[in-house]
């Protein structure tokens, strides 16, 4: 592959496209400080399983939940407040000036609203908010986490109920809402970017296959399942490849 060829063709495609969109994953935050699940350095199977934050252990015991989910964000995050980096920069660039659609994004860190971009659809949710499955309230989630790290194991709601991340669990449907429009916006895309996504989760590592023709471009530091299928593929950092493709085309719409 000639890399500098292969980004300057993608750069004409998504100049070209009337619809373009990316699908992020944790690989875009990484840069932020914040590791990711799977590829190197992943945090599944070293000190956290997917089993422990499935939808029917929340619902089985809440209190055990909690106490690893706070273990979870603490190491996700430690020092509270992670910062937006080059790649989410770059895309909220390339979002803004009409070149993408929208971020479609598994992640649930906030930093591509940190970052300024107008359009994101958050596929699992986000953990600024926590829901009340009981009585569908929502509220911050930094002030629950607090009174959980503090010992209310499950933090509840006025209601009685106990709070939720909302976020998608493990076991749990993807938000309708932000599902339909994933799913129109790819089949109507000629250009599908994945950034930073080992594209093992589903139903999001699906959408590439629903798309009607155009072009797949996937950036990833490891190989994909996409690989042999995709138009481009860049074995690259992310807040490389994407800040070059803003700069390239930032100006020309
Ligand atoms: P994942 O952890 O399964 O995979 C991350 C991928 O990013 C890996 O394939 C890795 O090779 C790649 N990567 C890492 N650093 C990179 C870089 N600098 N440049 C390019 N590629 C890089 O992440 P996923 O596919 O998003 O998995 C989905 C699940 O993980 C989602 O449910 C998501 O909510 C959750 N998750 C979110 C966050 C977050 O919000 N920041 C962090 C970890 C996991």
């Amino acid at each position: 592959m000639d890399f500098d060829q292969d980004a300057r063709r993608l750069a004409t495609d998504l100049r070209d496209a009337d619809t373009a969109v990316v699908l992020t994953g944790a690989g875009l935050s990484a840069a932020s400080g914040i590791p990711t699940f799977r590829g190197d350095d992943g945090i599944w199977g070293d000190d956290f399983e997917e089993s422990d934050f499935h939808v029917s252990r929340f619902e089985r015991d809440p209190a055990g939940f909690w106490d690893d989910r706070i273990a979870l964000y603490d190491r996700m995050e430690p020092d509270g407040g992670a910062e937006p980096n080059a790649a989410h920069r770059a895309l909220a660039t390339l979002t803004n000036s009409g070149i993408l659609d929208a971020v479609i994004t598994q992640n649930t860190d906030g930093l591509h609203h940190a970052a300024g971009t107008d359009e994101v659809i958050e596929l699992h949710g986000t953990n600024a908010r926590v829901v009340c499955p009981r009585c569908g309230s929502t509220t911050d989630g930094e002030p629950i986490r607090e009174r959980a790290r503090a010992g209310e194991l499950p933090p509840r709601c006025e209601c009685g109920g106990p709070y939720k991340p909302d976020v998608v669990l493990f076991g749990e449907l993807l938000p309708r809402d932000a599902h339909r429009r994933a799913k129109e916006l790819t089949a109507a895309s000629d250009v599908f970017l994945v950034a930073g996504s080992s594209l093992r989760v589903d139903p999001a590592a699906s959408l590439p296959a629903r798309r009607r023709g155009g072009t797949l471009a996937v950036i990833n530091l490891e190989r994909t399942r996409y690989a042999d299928s995709a138009d481009y593929t860049f074995r690259t950092d992310v807040t490389e490849l994407l800040p070059e493709l803003a700069d390239r085309l930032s100006g020309e719409r």
